[in-house]
């Protein structure tokens, strides 16, 4: 039977339980509305873990001002009976007030460069909101294993940075990002786009498949690579590039030739809704 938690007092109770008789903890953290793509991080969870825990909790902290916050779709209750489909143990979905009572002050800023780009370029508090719930999930869960899904590379490489940093005792997991048959990476916000929409933003799957075709029949040029992905988006009236960018990875320098693992990301707007994507070329 699996269990919910809605403070953070019996979330620990469960987790000290769990410890004490010598149990691999994992944690999948979300924000709910869950679909296939959270189920494949459960699934993994699941494998390797004697218990799972899966977070849901829309955290107002990464959320920029002028963000989606408020319209950010939940779900709950959905969420519960895919979660006990998939034998997940317990449930931890607090309330904000529960995370950041009165008072609350204090944050996980992870300031490096690879907080400032991508992502971070245009959300400035963004990965400072995830570091910090993320923490504070792992703190309450004395999660083992935390599992996360490539489709957010960065706040994977970010997630490693800070466990890291702050020698937090988890080992951190990164399942493939799992997609529609029409290639669509599955995203809770793929809900908001209309028939036309959601046909349009096959070209983000699309404009990538490109570049992976062209980086395997020899084109290691970063410019270049970068060229195919943003004149593939081009071709479609509704999509509107928010960056086409291409680091090393998992280290997220600049290069100019791939040679090592290279994270070819995108964010692109498809009318007012921001789509990721992104592949990882050379990955070994
Ligand atoms: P979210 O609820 O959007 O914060 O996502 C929770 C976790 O699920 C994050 O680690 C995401 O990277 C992961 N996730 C979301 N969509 C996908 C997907 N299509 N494939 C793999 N992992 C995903």
């Amino acid at each position: 039977m699996m269990q919910i938690f809605r403070t953070v007092q019996e979330m620990q109770a469960f987790a000290a339980k769990m410890k004490k008789e010598g149990k691999i903890i994992g944690l999948c953290p979300t924000m709910g509305s869950l679909h296939e793509g959270h189920m494949t991080l459960m699934r993994a969870a699941r494998a390797k873990c004697d218990i799972v825990i899966a977070s849901v909790f829309v955290n107002p902290t990464q959320f920029g001002p002028n963000e989606d916050y408020d319209a950010y779709p939940r779900r709950f209750g959905e969420d519960c009976k895919k979660l006990e489909a998939e034998g997940i143990d317990a449930v931890f979905h607090p309330e904000p007030e529960e995370m950041y009572p009165q008072g609350y002050c204090t944050y996980v800023n992870v300031d490096g460069d690879i907080t400032h780009k991508l992502c971070g370029a245009q959300r400035p508090i963004h990965f400072r909101g995830v570091a910090t719930v993320v923490t504070k999930l792992m703190n309450i869960t004395r999660a083992d294993e935390a599992f996360f899904g490539q489709k957010d590379a960065q706040q994977v490489v970010v997630v490693h940075r800070f466990v890291s940093d702050l020698n937090l005792p988890v080992h951190i997991n990164m399942v493939p990002i799992c997609r529609e048959p029409s290639g669509l990476a599955r995203s809770s916000r793929n809900i908001y786009l209309s028939p036309a929409e959601k046909e349009a933003a096959l070209i983000l799957s699309k404009s990538l498949k490109k570049a992976k075709a062209a980086y395997e029949n020899g084109e290691t040029d970063v410019e270049s690579l970068k060229k195919i992905v943003s004149d593939s988006i081009r071709t479609e009236p509704l999509a509107a590039i928010d960056y086409v960018d291409l680091f090393s990875f998992p280290a997220l320098e600049p290069i100019t030739k791939i040679s090592d693992p290279g994270l070819l990301a995108i964010a692109v707007k498809i009318n007012k809704i921001r789509l990721i994507d992104n592949v990882i070329l050379g990955a070994k």
